[in-house]
């Protein structure tokens, strides 16, 4: 199986809110979002299609297809528009990132079917900023619905493994073992799942997400020591393996019970580590 992706981009304004609920309601639920006049967003798509090779064109599909589907299908109905519950795409939803990555997922999947091409969508990511994704993903028949939230610590560590002898620490980690450490501007990638709440578009209130991920990590660890201000790293070596561990045993309690489906760590531009929710 190949798979193929294309990307494109629009832009859109939106915003959230309940005409049925108070003025009160709106604002608690939604915050910034539910101001009178809406805001925008410069949105980036990416689509993924599988499929087996053609041996005649040595292409799954043509390319162009799925260009023309993303350009008629989808940009020619969300570019430039204003999206709230009332639009006609939106169809009483909230026009969140997880609620329009799923109504793109399923317009894609109805144009091949329409058009006969013979490859599947296997996913389609949306960007609504640098620092929020929402994707869905083809699981059999189903669509898995995530959401992806970015944030940042600089923190210093230091290899060091109290199992091991100081020449071998020296050996194993090498510069990163020097006696004060070193540091890192570290990204944290949050993905959390499930299905997004049909009254307010959402899988989980991206709030109580920042609340906890703030509390949890970023005011835990920024301008931090690991090895000597965090307790959790006293004994243990504050490799970014256990650090995504430690990190995914710190939300996963905190945040409705199975939500958190991905926790990643990119500890350089070089080097990326992650632990996932295995599903049974
Ligand atoms: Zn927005
Ligand atoms: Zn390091």
């Amino acid at each position: 199986m190949i798979q193929l992706t294309r990307k494109a981009r629009f832009s859109a304004a939106h915003r959230y809110y309940r005409r049925e609920w108070t003025a009160e309601e709106n604002q608690r639920r939604f915050g910034l979002c539910s101001l009178p006049h809406g805001h925008g967003h410069d949105y980036v798509l990416e689509a993924t299609l599988a499929g087996e090779v053609d041996p005649a064109t040595g292409m799954v599909v043509n390319i162009s297809d799925l260009k023309a589907i993303l350009e008629q299908t989808v940009l020619a109905r969300l570019d430039g528009e204003y999206l709230t519950p009332e639009h006609e795409v939106l169809a009483g939803l909230m026009p969140t990132a997880e609620v329009l990555v799923t109504w793109i997922g399923k317009t894609i999947s109805t144009a091949l079917a329409a058009r006969g091409l013979p490859a599947r969508l296997s996913g389609v990511r949306l960007w609504e900023s640098s620092r929020l994704r929402a994707e869905c993903t083809a699981r059999g028949e189903r669509w898995m619905v995530t959401l992806t939230r970015t944030y940042e610590f600089a923190a210093a560590h230091r290899l060091h493994s109290p199992v091991l002898s100081d020449d071998e620490n020296r050996r194993i980690f090498a510069k990163c073992n020097n006696p004060h450490g070193h540091g890192h501007n570290y990204v944290l990638e949050v993905t959390v799942g499930g299905e997004p709440d049909p009254r307010t578009g959402m899988l989980l209130d991206l709030g109580l997400l920042d609340q906890v991920v703030t509390a949890e990590v970023v005011d835990r660890y920024d301008h931090r020591h690991l090895n000597l201000d965090t307790p959790e790293f006293r004994d243990l070596n504050p490799t970014s393996e256990n650090l995504v561990r430690v990190i995914w045993d710190r939300l996963e309690p905190a945040l409705p019970p199975g939500s958190l489906h991905r926790i990643s760590v990119r500890e350089t531009d070089r080097n990326v580590f992650a632990y996932e929710r295995t599903t049974g």
